[in-house]
């Protein structure tokens, strides 16, 4: 048994390939006794994973990660919240745009000779949090692409041919939504910002200011001088540190819960120091 502690993975609810219960049971297997959900937008894989955890002894942390814009794209971790009625309906608005813009990305699909249906992504996502990796999905299924990274690549990913914006909440309101549901908010994986130490530094100070807690400092894609510096920042910070592999089943193939990439190995220090900060 090793005791690993995962705080990032996605289930079925959002995009991971793993059913909530099956994941739970597959963390287990790997060794992890701590693992925090976090789909994208929604809080519905999260009892039916507590379920599983209880049977067989394994932490489950109720998380979620929500999109914001900053300069593109940033994702925000919370941990321990709880299902307030103000986040459901913030759950729910944020699907509808979602929903819109899909619909978008299939048309422009549709023209340039890629024929998938609304239909057929609502069939490939088991879940309520719908995006670009279901219509990917589909897209592979019917043999547009080899696999999703390909999809992304030629389509779907950020300025290709089928891309779509979505419209955000600012950081200011993503942290405050988590905060307001009892949660403790995490700036997550700091390397797909692309910003150099000093203005990481600045917008941490902005962050800390509107209520951030922690920084993800360990993440499966980081380089060692990465994690370094984000460990750095959080000290300089006052900032939790926490750390998940972003475990997202088959659709991330290269990324094992727990592991990462062969070489995570993540103790429960971070569980406690996520604790202390819970309100
Ligand atoms: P969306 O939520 O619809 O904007 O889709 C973004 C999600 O797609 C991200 O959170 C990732 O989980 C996933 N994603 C982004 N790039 C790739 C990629 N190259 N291959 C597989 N999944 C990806
Ligand atoms: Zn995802
Ligand atoms: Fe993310
Ligand atoms: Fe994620």
């Amino acid at each position: 048994m090793r005791n690993l502690v995962d705080l990032h993975v996605h289930t079925t609810a959002s995009d991971g390939t793993m059913s909530p219960e099956e994941l739970v049971h597959y963390a287990h297997k790997k060794g992890v006794a701590v693992v925090g959900i976090t789909d994208h937008d929604t809080t519905a894989g999260i009892s039916e994973a507590q379920k599983a955890g209880d049977l067989l002894g394994v932490e489950v942390i109720p998380g979620i990660e929500v999109s914001v814009e900053y300069e593109g794209e940033m994702h925000i971790l919370g941990y321990f919240i709880k299902d307030t009625q103000e986040l459901k309906d913030k759950m729910v608005e944020l699907r509808a745009k979602r929903e819109e813009r899909n619909r978008k990305i299939i048309r422009k699909l549709n023209d340039c000779g890629v024929n998938i249906s609304w239909d057929e992504v609502m069939e490939a996502a088991k879940g309520e949090t719908i995006g670009r990796p279901h219509i990917g999905m589909v897209m592979v299924q019917k043999g547009y692409a080899r696999a999703l990274d390909s999809c992304f690549e030629k389509y779907l990913g950020k300025g290709k041919t089928a891309y779509v914006d979505r419209e955000k909440m600012g950081p200011r309101e993503g942290i405050e939504l988590i905060i307001q549901a009892g949660g403790v908010p995490v700036l997550a994986h700091p390397r797909y910002l692309n910003m150099e130490m000093r203005k990481l530094d600045a917008l941490l100070s902005k962050l800390k200011d509107e209520g951030l807690e922690g920084i993800e400092a360990y993440y499966s894609m980081n380089t060692q001088d990465e994690t370094g510096k984000y460990l750095r920042l959080a000290v300089r910070h006052g900032l939790a540190v926490t750390g998940g592999t972003d475990f997202h089943g088959t659709n991330k193939p290269d990324v094992d819960i727990g592991t990462g990439r062969g070489n995570m190995a993540l103790g429960p220090e971070m569980v406690v120091e996520l604790k202390k900060r819970r309100k």
